[in-house]
């Protein structure tokens, strides 16, 4: 059985002059007739298996979606990224689906052949059609993050939407955004090399379908619900962002890496700090995703000068050690 009724919402689209195709398992595109969409959206959900809450959110949406297609105006591809997993309930079966999206991943295993099909379908709707894109790719988080709900943009996305798409950011209630000017093989970075302004968004912790806090996304949701009416992206509303960018990033060479923090970074803007810190000065942070670790600063204003590391063994000057330890709460892209 389908995790989203996408062939119930086609009827509802269809009814209203829209073209509906599958293109493949779990991915459809819907599309106006032609000269009634003057942009694109790509929107993912479930990369990650266990990251249920965006695959709610996108069930509610594509029904009311489908009974008012005709106040849409961008054409759509929708997809729920590694159905297998989420079916099972687990973050992925055999590879992370999210570090799959380049041209050189492995194709092997149910994950490899599925992100390889992604590469192709989005390419084919980023690259066939008229007008900007964006792409949102959905997830939520594994630990708690100082910064609840955020952002993360690769930085070689075209500019003038990847603006629009701040704003909109903004308005739709995110608590930071984290530029990356660094190569990666997320979805996103992957949608961004194609053309498009894209982001891979996490939205608050994980949790099991039916059992996550909808309410927590409304206002997320109901900005979804704006961008989709607009005849270009933009805002939905008004709101405030805090940017961030990476100037940095350590490889994790081995398993025992670990990152400790000193007990009184919880105060620093480490991570994804206090608001207060990221405004009118230098911010500084770091946030790391189990394998690697980003230096943040904030991104207006240009990225300050730069820290040096100390050298030895991943030590650094301002009190970051990293050593093998417990882990901490930390933001990551999921
Ligand atoms: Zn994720």
């Amino acid at each position: 059985m389908a995790l989203l009724d996408f062939a119930g919402a086609a009827a509802g689209f269809s009814a209203a002059g829209w073209q509906c195709e599958e293109w493949a398992p779990e991915v459809w595109r819907y599309a106006p007739r032609p000269g009634n969409a003057p942009w694109r959206l790509l929107l993912s959900v479930g990369v990650h298996g266990d990251e249920t809450a965006p695959i709610e959110m996108l069930q509610h949406l594509l029904a009311r979606w489908a009974r008012a297609a005709g106040e849409l105006r961008c054409e759509l591809l929708l997809c729920v990224g590694n159905p297998a997993a989420v079916a099972a309930g687990r973050r992925y079966l055999e590879q992370d689906m999210n570090r799959l999206f380049s041209a050189q991943a492995d194709r092997r295993g149910g994950e490899g052949a599925r992100a390889a099909l992604l590469r192709g379908v989005s390419a084919r709707f980023l690259q066939g059609g008229v007008g900007p894109a964006i792409h949102l790719d959905l997830h939520t988080t594994i630990r708690p993050s100082l910064r609840p709900t955020f952002a993360v943009l690769p930085e070689n996305g075209p500019e003038a939407v990847r603006q629009a798409l701040l704003a909109w950011l903004a308005s739709a209630g995110l608590d930071a955004a984290l530029s990356n000017p660094l190569p990666s093989s997320t979805f996103s970075a992957w949608s961004a090399g194609l053309g498009a302004a894209a982001c891979t968004i996490e939205l608050g912790q994980v949790g099991r379908i039916g059992g996550n806090r909808m309410e927590l996304l409304e206002r997320f949701t109901a900005a979804l619900g704006t961008l989709v009416r607009r005849p270009i992206p933009g805002p939905a509303g008004g709101g405030e962002l805090a940017c961030y960018r990476v100037t940095r990033e350590l490889l994790r060479t081995s398993e025992a890496f670990r990152l400790l923090l000193p007990p009184e970074a919880t105060q620093l803007p480490l991570l994804f700090g206090r608001r207060s810190h990221c405004r009118g000065r230098q911010g500084r942070g770091a946030r790391a995703d189990g394998r690697r670790v980003h230096r943040l600063s904030q991104s207006q204003g240009g990225t300050g000068p730069a820290r040096r590391t100390a050298g030895g063994a991943g030590r650094q000057r301002d009190g970051v050690s990293w050593s093998a330890g417990p882990a901490p709460a930390a933001g990551r892209q999921e």
